[in-house]
């Protein structure tokens, strides 16, 4: 779920911070990464740990493969699948699961609070924070989940973004059909338990919807099969159209799939407020819920907002680069040619690149090589980031999905089982350690045979 850090970021340096270090001796430079996601795990792979002494900060430790999140909050994968830990590394890596808080410029430090909590002898609410001192600073926080302020969101809706996020969500699924098969519930209660919205009609929203659709219609079908009938999928979304980003011809063909699949798309709908279990929607007035997911794009990190300093885009939800990669100051304008940022915190001065994986893991790589031909010779002079764009993929459940990419390529826009074959060799061959390229396949395969688990524990 949805963590805010907001009173943390704003803490400010005291002096009664413990500085850590590597215990490595220094004649390595120090390179810092924040955060272990798209942008800070395949950097830290990629990074040369014979020439940099590095360490990464994240509040989990591990990195989250979120393109396979929506198949597991239904069982399609197992989480473990769809995590890497971070921990795979060390002792070449130093690790630390907490929060960077804030940078300190001046002193070339990052100011931490431990993610885990104090130890149980301790009488201190918070555990004591620390410092790490850097050479060269890489920040991959990424975003938070937008929710535009809406009230009751945070507190009664199920974000998508991490895999603990798919746990719970797999959890209340099964929880509401245990709970609708109460002998004691109406027919009311039950058609209410069992109706699912999707709030957000991009792909992450789409995919869910349609992961949703493959488990009701398959296990449940056969498990439930009285309260199978009464499901219902529908996803809202403000926006006259769901998956924005993608071609016109494909956005039919994706509506048209929904349509006969029975998964209900209200665009152009306003949801106004959350309580626990409904919601109100302008045009609607109350919904009643048994799970709502909360899939509408992206809201700055904490982390982001409180440096002041650097050069943000429109609306201050990322810190604007150079082609290098490099933060730029605020004020004089000036590259920092030691720190740079990447992923969904970053954008690149005049080349607005979208908020995805690819273009974060494409940016990871690219800054790994630098640092490696840096760490040889300190007068590198590297080549401009370029973003190579491999398209974009949807699933729609029941064996099809849609990609979508630039006219010029070999292989133009598809749909239907084409497209779901490119998606599962896409994120297949996307599956970074060789434990999980032999895992994903396997889940797929069992589940195909033997059905998705639908236990509850
Ligand atoms: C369900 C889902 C499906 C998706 N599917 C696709 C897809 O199919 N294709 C695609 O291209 N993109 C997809 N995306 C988008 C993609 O996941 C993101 O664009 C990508 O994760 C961005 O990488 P990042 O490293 O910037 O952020 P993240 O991957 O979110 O990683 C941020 C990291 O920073 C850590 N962090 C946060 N705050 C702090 C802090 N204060 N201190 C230290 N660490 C911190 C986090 O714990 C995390 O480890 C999907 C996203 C979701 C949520």
């Amino acid at each position: 779920m949805l963590r805010v850090r907001l009173s943390s970021c704003r803490q400010p340096y005291t002096p009664s911070f413990r500085h850590f270090s590597s215990s490595r001796p220094h004649q390595k430079q120090r390179l810092v990464i924040i955060g272990s996601g798209w942008g800070g795990y395949p950097l830290l792979r990629g990074v040369d740990k014979k020439h940099w002494d590095v360490t990464v900060v994240s509040p989990t430790n591990y990195f989250n493969f979120t393109p396979l999140l929506a198949s597991c909050a239904v069982g399609t994968l197992e989480f473990r699948s769809a995590i890497e830990p971070v921990r795979r590394y060390t002792p070449q890596v130093t690790a630390y699961q907490a929060w960077c808080d804030s940078i300190d410029w001046t002193r070339r430090v990052i100011e931490c609070t431990p993610a885990t909590p104090s130890p149980p002898w301790s009488d201190k609410s918070e555990p004591d924070k620390f410092t790490l001192r850097w050479d060269k600073l890489v920040i991959a926080a990424g975003a938070y989940s937008q929710t535009f302020g809406i009230p009751g969101v945070k507190e009664h809706a199920h974000f998508l973004k991490d895999v603990k996020d798919a746990r719970a969500i797999r959890t209340r699924i099964l929880e509401c059909f245990e709970q609708a098969m109460q002998p004691t519930m109406s027919d009311v209660e039950r058609r209410n338990l069992l109706n699912f919205c999707i709030v957000g009609g991009g792909p992450t929203g789409v995919e869910f919807a349609a992961e949703l659709h493959d488990l009701l219609h398959a296990e449940f079908a056969v498990h439930y099969p009285s309260l199978a009938k009464l499901a219902k999928i529908t996803i809202y979304d403000v926006a006259p159209s769901i998956l924005g980003s993608f071609n016109r011809n494909l956005v039919e063909y994706a509506e048209k799939t929904f349509s006969r699949d029975g998964i209900s798309i209200l665009t152009s709908h306003h949801v106004e407020r959350v309580e626990a279990g409904k919601m109100f929607v302008k045009q609607q007035g109350e919904v009643p819920f048994g799970l709502l997911v909360w899939s509408t794009g992206l809201a700055p990190n904490p982390l982001i907002s409180s440096i002041t300093h650097l050069k943000k885009d429109v609306g201050a939800k990322s810190l604007l680069t150079n082609d290098h990669l490099n933060v730029i100051g605020a004020t004089d304008g000036a590259a920092d040619p030691d720190v740079w940022a990447i992923g969904d915190c970053a954008q690149i001065t005049g080349a607005i690149l979208p908020a995805t994986a690819q273009v974060a893991n494409q940016k990871a790589r690219y800054l790994a090589k630098i640092l490696n031909k840096l760490a040889r010779n300190p007068d590198h002079q590297a080549q401009p980031f370029k973003f190579e764009n491999q398209g974009s993929l949807a699933y729609l459940g029941n064996w099809k999905a849609i990609y979508d990419t630039d006219k010029d390529k070999l292989l133009g826009p598809e749909s239907g089982r084409v497209a779901w074959l490119l998606w599962r060799s896409a994120y297949f061959t996307m599956t970074l350690s060789l434990r999980n390229k032999i895992l994903v396949p396997m889940y797929w395969f069992l589940n195909w045979i033997f059905g998705r688990d639908i236990t509850r524990f």
